[in-house]
């Protein structure tokens, strides 16, 4: 898998940084707020949640919705569809999105849209990624870990066709990976 990686782009080491210091900011926000729910989008979240969630020194519930965007590829096909949906009320709730990677914004502006609409209180976000130069919606997280250029980028939870989510870092792919 790691032969497959041209290049990293974001660290074991960064990543952990980013974590602490987006836990940290949560927890300044989110104290006086009572149960937040912190609300992964499956299945690019997995790593960056359950590290980002050790520095969230609040109690928070852990909710999951499954959003797909992607088909395969590499580019956004634009088509959004909720396979899998929260398993609780977020009625009056304050909910902090838990995102990998924000690329032209269209994923996150229809979960916010869908649950302001079922009569959420708040609704943040929160992504490792942010690419602003693949926006074709303006959206702005309220917590971004790191901002990266347009380009495809996997491991740390992003896949390329389902595989390199396990890698413990981010990384560009070979070009040769795409030719087989
Ligand atoms: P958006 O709706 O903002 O275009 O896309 C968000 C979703 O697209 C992400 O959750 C992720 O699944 C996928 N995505 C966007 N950019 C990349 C990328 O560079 N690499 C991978 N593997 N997935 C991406």
């Amino acid at each position: 898998m790691k032969k497959d990686i041209k290049e990293v782009i974001v660290t074991e080491k960064q990543i952990k940084d980013l974590c602490v210091k987006l836990g940290k900011q949560i927890t300044l926000d989110y104290k006086d707020k009572e149960n937040p729910i912190l609300l992964g989008l499956l299945k690019g979240c997995i790593p960056f949640m359950s590290d980002l969630m050790k520095y969230i020194d609040l109690p928070v519930e852990v909710e999951f919705m499954d959003v797909k965007s992607y088909h395969g590829g590499i580019s956004s096909s634009g088509d959004i569809k909720i396979r899998m949906d929260i398993n609780t009320s977020v009625y009056n709730r304050d909910i902090i999105i838990c995102e990998d990677i924000v690329d032209t914004g269209k994923t996150l502006d229809t979960v916010v849209r869908l649950l302001r609409h079922r009569g959420a209180k708040s609704v943040e976000v929160v992504t490792l990624l942010d690419k602003p130069e693949g926006r074709l919606i303006p959206f702005t997280p309220k917590y971004i870990g790191i901002t990266i250029p347009k380009v495809f980028v996997v491991g740390y939870g992003l896949d390329y066709n389902e595989f390199y989510r396990n890698l413990p870092y981010v990384g560009i792919l070979k070009e040769s990976v795409y030719d087989k």
